[in-house]
């Protein structure tokens, strides 16, 4: 049995103590605010798990190994926080992220249909598309109830038996002696330490994290016009919308219909805090463009501020030194992830694996 300590009570963390806890390890995580904490990445009414990955074959196998692991979550917890209403990208022209994926599908066997136009908007009665319009639409998919999810997993490994300490600031990692200092001046000894910090990595490891790319993300709940209601609870997930890099989530299980968009992200670290404008939502609404019917009809109801870090790469990095492993550029795709990539960091640990054929999975390299 080791001691693992965990900076970060977000996805990465709580899923890498509950997979150490299933293999016997003691458990201690270490988190600056509550747990969960309102203001980490992970923590919103719900996050989007689909196939569709664009030209990436890796993680598009990922997303597959992804669905079987919440599946073991959601057997443990004795609840599914997930809705299966499928997830549609739309391609508006040869070549765009829609169309990538639909060779990935071709190439692995993925189950989706190809839709036509006027097939999607019977589907999505609140799209309006051109006539060339090819939706790709794919099960599983759609959204995981992400705050649900977190409450439930800080419970399991509670119960489990890993120490939690909240509002606890780890302000040093010793990567030798497997060591983790608070800012209350104690010193955590462990045996191996998973730094899972998201977007407040370089305040905590600045020499080598300090100039981490980190963006502040900001999505819009949104109030549809009444008559367009019942389809969008209906309807799949947006995945894009041609050339709009726009996405929605349906309003499922009590959840609120959110809107994301790409344009809305821009350098920006939590230090600036998580207020936003809700006029901000109105330019949300506004980058769906054509694509939306009744756009001005749309009213923006609240703003979802979130911080991530995202290099050029758009890959998973997964560093081991010694006893220590960061988890970062988790990018605004991690969540769907999170079980799985908890698995995996423990099966490395634990020898199953090497940290470099983690590192490698971890940024998409998956062959198999
Ligand atoms: C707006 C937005 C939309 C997204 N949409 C999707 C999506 O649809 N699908 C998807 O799969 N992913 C999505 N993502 C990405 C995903 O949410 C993140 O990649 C993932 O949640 C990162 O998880 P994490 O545990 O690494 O980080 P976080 O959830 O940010 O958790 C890090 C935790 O570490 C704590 N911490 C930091 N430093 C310290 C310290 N020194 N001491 C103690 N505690 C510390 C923080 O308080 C925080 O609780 C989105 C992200 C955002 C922001």
């Amino acid at each position: 049995m080791a001691r693992i300590l965990i900076v970060g009570a977000g996805i990465v963390g709580l899923s890498v103590a509950r997979a150490a806890l299933r293999r016997g390890h003691a458990v201690t995580l270490i988190e600056q605010g509550e747990v969960p904490n309102p203001h980490a990445a992970s923590h919103d009414q719900h996050r989007m798990i689909r196939m569709h990955y664009g030209a990436a074959e890796g993680y598009t196998r990922m997303v597959g190994q992804a669905f079987a692991a919440w599946e073991t979550l959601w057997q443990e917890i004795g609840a599914r926080h997930f809705a299966d209403c499928g997830a549609l990208a739309i391609s508006a022209s040869p070549g765009d992220y829609a169309d990538a994926t639909l060779a990935v599908f071709r190439r692995l066997d993925v189950p989706h249909e190809v839709l036509g136009a006027a097939e999607i908007e019977r589907l999505c009665p609140h799209l309006r598309l051109p006539l060339t319009a090819r939706g790709l639409l794919a099960r599983p998919g759609g959204p995981l109830f992400a705050d649900r999810i977190l409450d439930d997993l800080a419970r399991l490994v509670t119960r489990g038996g890993a120490a939690i300490m909240t509002r606890t600031q780890a302000v040093a990692v010793d990567e030798t002696a497997g060591s983790v200092t608070t800012a209350d001046g104690r010193v955590l000894a462990g045996d191996f330490v998973v730094v899972a910090a998201g977007a407040w990595l370089s305040g905590l490891l600045p020499s080598e994290y300090g100039t981490l790319p980190v963006f502040r993300q900001t999505l819009c709940y949104v109030e549809p016009p009444p008559v367009y209601r019942e389809s969008w609870a209906a309807g799949p997930a947006i995945v894009v919308l041609g050339e709009r890099n726009v996405y929605a989530l349906p309003p499922l299980a009590g959840t609120g219909l959110k809107f994301g968009s790409g344009g809305r992200r821009r350098p920006g670290t939590p230090a600036e805090g998580f207020d936003e404008d809700l006029e901000q939502g109105r330019r949300v609404i506004d980058d769906f463009g054509p694509y939306l019917r009744d756009a001005q009809d749309y009213r923006p109801l609240r703003m979802q501020v979130g911080y991530y870090v995202m290099d050029d790469t758009r890959r998973f990095a997964l560093h081991q030194a010694r006893r220590r492993l960061v988890v970062t550029n988790c990018d605004g795709q991690m969540f769907k992830f999170g079980p799985l990539i908890g698995e995996h960091i423990m099966a490395a640990w634990d020898g199953e694996t090497s940290f470099a054929e983690l590192a490698s999975w971890g940024a998409g390299s998956v062959a198999t």
